[in-house]
């Protein structure tokens, strides 16, 4: 095998997509799907630390800037506006976090298992908290980038004009005082195109109408435009929803259907096929939802702060803001990634099991007979592609390093001895300057 056999494998390898053999193993989904349900919870337990926070800081005159000290201007107001917006947010992202919970699979037997059967509700209930979750933080992390006095007036008045049409005459009298009352008087005659025009109507405007324009418009500030397919994966979801939100005849077709199902079984017990399916979309949705907060929600919340906070203190928050980004970027990066393994050529097919290591920290024992379909990592699941190597080459030169080919008799690279492994090191440099001396 020359370099250019190897980068060949490496090509044809890195096109072909992911694995759904892996992405539809039950258990390995249960798996990841508590995974990243706890770093969402990680990313709401900080938010509500930080909205505490703010709640408190956003009162000192001293922590804020010039213009939003003074009670003529609208960032005055939006000091007390954007602890609120956050609260709003953590009850919706708590309710989605406890709607995308895993399957409880202890106690589950061949009897009982229609108790992990899952329905029109579950499927619904899932849908419908995720929907409420991207529609309010698109919604939120609009009004938060923008921080226009016209813009958060409409979308307070309409939901309050809205809410004020059926609630009932002592909830009215808690929730709205006079001053609201007569704002919403006014509010409710203009007509649809004077509120959402903003010179037509001194106290209203919306310029981004729906959800596909206010998604634009938050990924064109926060200068991720360029995101194209994770936009789409936002709107497309959104689409998704509708269908579950309105009720249409899919959703209801698809998830109450009453046929018998086949029991499937695992290491860990019986399972339905219904309540596979119902995980791999519980899956697909938590991740989409988890980096829409970290890329989108909490980026948009740093150019609120910037807006209203002196520059020293607001680097303070950020720096917060930033380590949770990092944390839940890198951390939902190891799920369902590609490796490469450079494994010496005979021990596929061979009687002897091979020791996989995975980045997540699992060593996946692949027993003979070396079935394919089993190559991926159970506990994260990443796709595991070997790259066969003739002779016994001991160590590859990766852009990560050396590492040790698979069956070679030599230990990890990183298991050796410091000189050994300075000399190996030192070696590659001389090849590299030999190939580029050439
Ligand atoms: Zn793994």
């Amino acid at each position: 095998m020359d370099e250019i056999d190897i980068l060949r494998s490496i090509a044809l390898n890195l096109s072909e997509s992911k694995s759904t053999a892996a992405l539809n193993n039950y258990e390995l989904l249960c798996n990841n799907i508590k995974y990243v349900n706890s770093l969402l919870s990680l990313g709401v337990e900080f938010l509500k630390s930080l909205q505490l926070d703010l709640e408190q800081a956003l009162k000192n005159n001293a922590i804020v800037k010039n213009e939003s000290k003074d009670n003529s201007k609208p960032f005055f107001y939006f000091r007390n506006i954007i602890p609120r917006i956050i609260s709003n947010d953590i009850s919706i992202i708590e309710k989605f976090i406890l709607n995308s919970l895993p399957d409880e699979r202890d106690g589950i037997t061949i009897e009982n298992v229609l108790k992990i059967k899952k329905t029109f509700l579950d499927f619904n209930n899932l849908v419908t908290a995720a929907r409420q979750f991207v529609d309010s933080l698109v919604s939120d992390a609009y009004q938060l980038i923008l921080l226009e006095p016209k813009e958060i007036n409409f979308h307070v008045l309409s939901s309050l004009s809205s809410f004020n049409k059926y609630v009932t005459k002592s909830i009215r009298q808690a929730l709205f005082n006079n001053e609201i009352q007569s704002a919403l008087i006014e509010f409710d005659n203009l007509d649809f195109n004077k509120r959402v025009r903003g010179q037509e109507s001194h106290i209203t405007k919306c310029e981004h109408k729906t959800f596909g324009q206010k998604v634009d418009c938050i990924f064109d500030n926060l200068g991720i435009s360029g995101e194209i397919d994770f936009k789409e994966e936002i709107k497309n979801f959104f689409s998704f929803s509708s269908e579950f939100t309105h009720i249409g005849y899919v959703s209801t077709f698809f998830t109450s259907s009453n046929t018998t199902e086949v029991i499937f079984g695992d290491d860990i017990g019986p399972y339905l096929p219904s309540t596979e399916n119902f995980s791999e979309l519980k899956y697909e949705i938590l991740e989409t939802a988890t980096k829409f907060y970290s890329k989108v929600y909490l980026p948009s919340l740093k150019i609120a702060l910037h807006k209203i906070i002196n520059d020293d203190i607001y680097d303070n928050y950020k720096s917060q803001i930033n380590k949770t980004i990092e944390t839940i970027t890198e951390n939902l990066n190891t799920r369902n990634n590609q490796y490469y393994f450079f494994i010496k050529k005979g021990l596929i097919n061979s009687d002897e099991i091979i020791d996989l290591p995975c980045m997540c920290g699992m060593t996946n024992r692949w027993e003979p007979p070396h079935d394919l379909s089993k190559l991926f990592c159970k506990s994260c699941g990443s796709k595991f592609n070997l790259i066969e190597i003739e002779g016994d080459p001991e160590y590859i030169i990766t852009s990560n390093g050396p590492v040790k080919v698979i069956g070679s008799n030599v230990p990890d690279f990183n298991a050796l001895p410091l000189e050994k492994r300075i000399e190996l090191l030192k070696t590659c440099e001389q090849l590299m300057k030999n190939t580029i001396n050439r």
